[in-house]
């Protein structure tokens, strides 16, 4: 286990593309000039393409993955839904029976999505307002509007601080989940995969109350050592005043089904972001679905 767990770690450190991953939008931010005062990479561009996947940016629009096919799509099942699924797919093999599936967003901010909580594949929130692009490494962003009105206030503060603060994934659809899952397990060690990449329709990306947040001295990339800078370290410390949590909490692995994520925050509202921070506990603990 011991092994295992160094092997997860050693891992982490070489692929930035996470569960919460990157958009599959390719656009670049346009305008990075804000970043001049803090330690950059001479060249940010080269520096993002090098952290992501090879093939994520041009995946969309160049060969399909082979087993993309083969994924068994929640949409395409039987008429029983929480029907476990059958066959020797490598890409559902690991994947736990649903328990739920949300069909619409009642607007619930407790609302959870996990391996065992899915969504629809035509599942969309409500309420959904654009990221400004200057403040994501991706352009085309976008997230409930009131989790981004928590996160405006929270990059603001941060800012005063002298932190430069980015989002770099927010709400991602099934079909880029699934796009970016089957990367995955084409990829990488299948239970490696499923470790840091979610199943379509089981992203909590999915909700729009999900971001990723990186940082000039991230050097825009997704890295556990997060939890060391002075920026992660703030995050972690002041989400909970915003109405955000940690949500793949170092330790939680098995509650979460994610490994550690310190750039993974998900907005729940300033009350209960209090309770669960200062109990240090994950949503699902909270919610009695752990
Ligand atoms: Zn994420």
């Amino acid at each position: 286990m011991r092994k295992f767990l160094a092997l997860l770690l050693i891992l982490c450190m070489v692929f930035v593309f996470t569960a919460c991953g990157s958009e599959e939008s390719s656009e670049e931010p346009g305008d990075q000039s804000q970043e001049t005062e803090v330690t950059e990479p001479e060249d940010e561009q080269e520096t993002e393409d090098v952290q992501e996947p090879e093939d994520e940016q041009e995946s969309e629009d160049v060969q399909e993955p082979e087993t993309k096919d083969n994924l068994v799509d929640p949409a395409d099942a039987p008429e029983d839904s929480s029907a476990p699924p059958t066959g020797d797919d490598k890409s559902i093999r690991g994947i736990p029976d649903l328990i739920d599936v949300l069909t619409y967003d009642d607007g619930d901010l407790m609302v959870l999505v996990n391996k065992y909580h899915g969504t629809t594949p035509d599942y969309r929130p409500t309420d959904m307002v654009p990221v400004d692009p200057a403040l994501a490494t991706w352009n085309d962003l976008s997230l409930k509007e009131e989790a981004y009105d928590a996160y405006l206030e929270m990059y603001e503060d941060a800012k005063a601080e002298g932190f430069d603060l980015k989002i770099c994934s927010a709400f991602r659809s099934y079909e880029g989940q699934k796009q970016l899952f089957t990367n995955a397990i084409n990829s990488y060690d299948l239970a490696f995969a499923h470790m840091y990449s979610a199943y379509p329709g089981r992203s909590e990306h999915h909700t729009g109350l999900a971001i990723d947040i990186t940082s000039a001295s991230m050097e825009w990339g997704l890295r556990q050592d997060f939890a060391d800078y002075p920026d992660g370290k703030w995050l972690y410390e002041h989400c909970q005043d915003y109405g955000y949590i940690l949500r793949y909490l170092e330790g939680a692995e098995d509650i979460t089904g994610y490994m550690y994520e310190p750039w993974h925050f998900r907005y729940v509202g300033k009350d209960v972001a209090k309770e669960i921070m200062e109990k240090g506990i994950t949503l699902e603990e909270y919610l009695g679905e752990a």
